[in-house]
Order: C-alpha cells, then sequence, then structure tokens
C-alpha cells in the first residue's frame, strides 16, 4: 500500500489507516481478523481511542500488538484535558494496547474555544503529554478536531502540535469549508501531519464510497483513517487504493454537481443566487445550517431509511451553540425573505431556496433544540 510522509514526524503511513470505532461492534476474534488483514495488505495505521466503548476498541488492538507491534504505528486518544487526568488516561491505554508506547496520542474531539486555554494552563494536558513524551511513552502529540475549524486554526497557531486529525470528506466540504480552506494551509505552514478522518461523512457516502476515498486522498493529506466492520469491505478499499488516481478540478466539479447526498438540497457556496433585494445573504445563511445540522433535514421523508441515517448524523459534533449565535449577529436574516423568488432561477443546482431559508430560520432560532446524540 502507498505510503506518505506524516509531516514533521518523517513517519511513513499508509494512505489507509484502520479507524477504531468499529472495532466495539465486532467480537473479538472478528476484530483480531481485520486487524491482521489489514496489517497483511500492508497497512501500517492502527488507531483507537479510549474513549471508543470505554477500552473496548484499544483491547481488540491490544490483543494483536502482543505479536505485531513492530509491525505498525498506532496512535489513540483521550478525552481528558488536565495533565494528571490526561496521564492517567494514557497508562489506561498502554495497559489495554499491551505496549509501552505510542505513535501518536491524540486530545480528542478539541472542538471549543475555552479548551485551548484549559489544554494550554500550567497542569493542563500539554504539559501532561510533554512529560510523557520525555518519558518515551508518546511519540508525538496531536490533536483532533470535529466540528470546528476555526478553532483548529487557532489551536495550529498556538502549539508545535506534530499532527492533527480532520473531517475530510466531499459532503461536510460545504458545510465546514474551512477544513480545507483555512486548517490544512494553516498546518502545511508549520508542517504539521494532517490526518483525514470520515471520508464516508459517517456512512452517509456509502454508496458512492470509491469516489468518497478519492475525494479525501486527492486532497493533500497524509491518509485515510476508515472503520471497517467486514473483511469485505476492507479489502473492497484496499483493492480500489490500488489503482485510484488523484481527482482533477474537473474531477471534482462533475462530482459536486452530480452527488446524490448532495442533490437539491445541499448549498454549494457558489454565490450565483445573489444579491437578495432584501439583502439576504443567502449562502452564509446556508453555511449557518451546514454547521447545525449539516444540511441533513430537508423538511421531507422520502426514504425512511436514509431519514434515520441522516436523523441519526446530523447533530454528530455538537455545537450547535456557535452557529445560533452567528445567526443573532446577521445584519438581515432569512425571515426577511419575502418570497419574491428572484433568486430561484439563478440557482443552477435547483435548490428550494425560499423552503430552505423557512428551515434555517426555524433551525437557527430553536430555542430547546435538539441535543447532541454522539461526540466522536
Ligand atoms: S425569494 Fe427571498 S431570498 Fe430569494 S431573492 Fe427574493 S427575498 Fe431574497
Ligand atoms: S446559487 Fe444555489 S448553490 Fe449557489 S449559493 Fe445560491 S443557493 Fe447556494
Amino acid at each position: 500500500m502507498e505510503r506518505r510522509n506524516l509531516g514533521k514526524t518523517g513517519m511513513e503511513v499508509s494512505i489507509l489507516g484502520l479507524g477504531g470505532f468499529h472495532l466495539v461492534e465486532l467480537s473479538q476474534r472478528d476484530a483480531v481478523s481485520i486487524i491482521n488483514h489489514y496489517l497483511d495488505r500492508g497497512g501500517n495505521y492502527l488507531e483507537a481511542a479510549e474513549g471508543y466503548g470505554n477500552g473496548n476498541s484499544e483491547k481488540k488492538v491490544g490483543q494483536v500488538l502482543k505479536a505485531r507491534r513492530k509491525d505498525c504505528l498506532v496512535a489513540s486518544k483521550s478525552m481528558e484535558r488536565k495533565k494528571k487526568d490526561i496521564l492517567l488516561s494514557l497508562e489506561g491505554s498502554l495497559r489495554r494496547l499491551h505496549t509501552d508506547y505510542l505513535d501518536i496520542y491524540f486530545i480528542h474531539c478539541l472542538n471549543r474555544y475555552e479548551e485551548i486555554e484549559e489544554i494550554s494552563a500550567p497542569s493542563g494536558a500539554l504539559e501532561g503529554l510533554e512529560k510523557a513524551r520525555e518519558q518515551g511513552k508518546i511519540k508525538y502529540i496531536a490533536f483532533s478536531n470535529h466540528a470546528t475549524p476555526e478553532v483548529a486554526v487557532r489551536l495550529l497557531q498556538n502549539y508545535h502540535f506534530d499532527a492533527c486529525m480532520i473531517p475530510l470528506n466531499y459532503y461536510d466540504r460545504f458545510n465546514f469549508p474551512g477544513w480545507e480552506k483555512a486548517v490544512i494551509p494553516e498546518a502545511q505552514k508549520s508542517n504539521t501531519g494532517v490526518i483525514a478522518m470520515k471520508p464516508f461523512a459517517d456512512g452517509l457516502l456509502w454508496r458512492n464510497w470509491q469516489a468518497a476515498l478519492r475525494y479525501t486522498l486527492s486532497l493533500p493529506v497524509t491518509c485515510v483513517v476508515a472503520g471497517t466492520n467486514t473483511l469485505s469491505y476492507l479489502d473492497g478499499d484496499i483493492n480500489y487504493l490500488q489503482h485510484c488516481i488523484p481527482m482533477n478540478d474537473e474531477d471534482r466539479e462533475e462530482l459536486y454537481r452530480n452527488a446524490p447526498e448532495l442533490g437539491t438540497y445541499v448549498c454549494r457556496q457558489c454565490g450565483d443566487c445573489l444579491p437578495c433585494p432584501e439583502g439576504i445573504d443567502i449562502p452564509a445563511c446556508f453555511l449557518l445550517e451546514g454547521e447545525w445540522d449539516r444540511q441533513m433535514k430537508d423538511g421531507s421523508i422520502r426514504d425512511p431509511g436514509e431519514y434515520a441515517l441522516r436523523d441519526r448524523l446530523r447533530f454528530w459534533f455538537g455545537n450547535q451553540d456557535y452557529p445560533q449565535e452567528a445567526y443573532k449577529r446577521l445584519a438581515v436574516n432569512a425571515s426577511a425573505c419575502t418570497e419574491c423568488g428572484v433568486c430561484l432561477h439563478r440557482c443552477t443546482y435547483n435548490l428550494p431556496i425560499i423552503e430552505k431559508l423557512k428551515l434555517v430560520h426555524e433551525k437557527l432560532t430553536d430555542t430547546n433544540p435538539p441535543v447532541c446524540i454522539r461526540i466522536f
């Protein structure tokens, strides 16, 4: 399997990393079989987290590491933000993974501004991880961020992380454009390695998985980490990557136009609908909707399976308060629409702009909004 350099770490990482989240759904025997198969086929990056099944995923990876530690790079993650707590968390990970060191250790799900200060303060998580690095328990310090590109940029500016992990896929690029436009360039400035997660947008892109993998690996990233729960899916991914060629601009445009998941609901942020006579910044409203629920709820139920999947994924990331606050600050919000219809014929993606604006206003002014179901 092709390997790429991970920024300043100098580590050579296979372009497909094996994520540990889905291992919690498997029996010990099946998990071990998948991990061994991945390593046998040339993969070398295993990743887990303390939070995946409260150590369940790490224990499964650990069974393989007993015999194959030298064959791979191993990463894990902690949700702790304080020195004492993260060091305890690390000890637990090392024990469950049956290793005395990790190649990369992530501060997990670092999504909020206030956490930047918390991890950087005396006795914060970073002080703890520097101590762990001195002791040889970890080699490199990293963070993952799932929901807030602007916080990720601040993190990269505030501390010399060795790597970061961020969601990159052709669906969420329209909800969180900052991943590609701001976070990757900021990481490149300091040669911080970029690891991509969520290439399939948490499963939403299952119909188009080849295009999804190809899209993400065409970005300037070291590898894409994907979970799998069957050997046949894993083989499918690896076989496909053997002859996958990078996308060019034309390929990307075609994907944005035709991807069924984007369809006639997700705003492509082209700006062609402007100007609105009432002064509504239409794409800005839809961008906040993207931050809010990834533009997953369009108000209709066409296919119950698809509806259930979207309903499960729409608040995957949390942080709904940020777009609600930003919506309050708009000079003119979606409720100013007079339904004149001027914008409709300008949108080549045929978005139902008027109806969508009504939904946006409802979502972003909800005083008792749905809560985050899951944070990973
Ligand atoms: S329909 Fe609404 S959003 Fe579109 S141009 Fe008219 S006022 Fe603006
Ligand atoms: S023209 Fe359509 S896709 Fe483009 S910004 Fe406006 S609403 Fe979004």
